[in-house]
């Protein structure tokens, strides 16, 4: 009976401090406040997720990057990649960790070119982690996987179904809701302090959920080269922000805590944006 009721009592304590810690966060974010002490979250300028394709094999519900929502064949350049590498060189940028996504990051037909340039920054400075990030589904995923270069470090999910219960209501947009009627989105998330900026096709953000939100708006408005240190991108946090789902909790919450989501949830202002989202062919011409 003990062993039983301990874990419970823990559970609701948890639970207790993460309601705590959610109303602060409200708080924190409303307008006046942030204008008081500041905002709240700000994004590493020594870590940066790239994404390099929003092609998927899979098509799971609430993915953060509109890979199922609106899929498109769309890839980053390999110039784009030299552009950044050498600008990191140039600027002697300091990573701590870089890690390449997207998307199914495999499905990039030129992988190895885009891994070729980045071993570059590795060799520069050999304490950098470069990981590359994939749902390890399906036969060509895997045989891409089996071939990667030692040096790289696989973060496989090893996904099987587009039901993905942990994942949070990504397309459950704060500004659909009264709840966030008057906050500031230039707070940005937790997701920009641990993970770092975005590079993606549409350029730099503050974030790489950021700059998938960007896509589907067809705005193009990222950085089109490497922020400067101390450009804290807060524009692209107030227009991405607002839509993506994560700003409300935002801050990282355990699976355990969390309902589980087992369907996908869309607010009216993101059905509106996919429906009447488009690729943008223009690059194709
Ligand atoms: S595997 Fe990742 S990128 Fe692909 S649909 Fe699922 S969450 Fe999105
Ligand atoms: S709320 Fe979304 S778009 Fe904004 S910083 Fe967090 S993850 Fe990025």
């Amino acid at each position: 009976m003990y062993s039983h009721d301990y874990p419970q009592k823990w559970l609701r304590l948890a639970k207790l401090w993460f309601h705590l810690k959610a109303l602060w966060r409200w708080i924190r974010v409303q307008k006046p406040v942030s204008k008081l002490v500041g905002y709240q979250y700000q994004a590493a300028n020594d870590l940066i997720e790239i994404d390099i394709t929003y092609q998927c094999n899979l098509k799971c519900y609430n993915c953060n990057r509109s890979s199922a929502q609106a899929p498109d064949i769309k890839h980053i350049g390999l110039s784009d990649i030299t552009q950044f590498v050498e600008d990191s060189l140039s600027q002697r940028r300091h990573w701590r960790k870089i890690r390449v996504l997207g998307g199914e990051p495999t499905l990039h037909p030129q992988l190895n070119e885009i891994l070729e340039e980045l071993y570059r920054l590795k060799q520069a400075q050999p304490d950098i982690s470069i990981q590359l990030v994939t749902n390890g589904y399906g036969r060509r995923v895997n045989k891409v996987i089996s071939e990667l270069p030692e040096w790289l470090y696989i973060e496989n999910s090893s996904k099987t179904d587009s039901v993905q219960p942990d994942f949070g209501p990504f397309n459950l947009a704060p500004i659909d809701s009264w709840y966030h009627k008057f906050s500031d989105f230039s707070n940005g998330c937790d997701i920009a302090r641990t993970c770092g900026m975005g590079l993606t096709p549409q350029g730099y953000f503050p974030c790489a959920v950021a700059g998938g939100i960007d896509r589907v708006l067809n705005k193009n408005s990222g950085r089109q080269c490497l922020p400067a240190s101390d450009d804290e991108m807060r524009d692209l946090m107030k227009n991405a922000c607002g839509l993506c789902g994560r700003f409300r909790d935002g801050h990282y919450v355990p699976p355990k805590l969390r309902p589980k989501i087992l369907e996908q949830r869309t607010s009216d202002t993101w059905k509106k944006i996919y429906q009447e989202w488009e690729p943008d062919r223009s690059r194709y011409d």
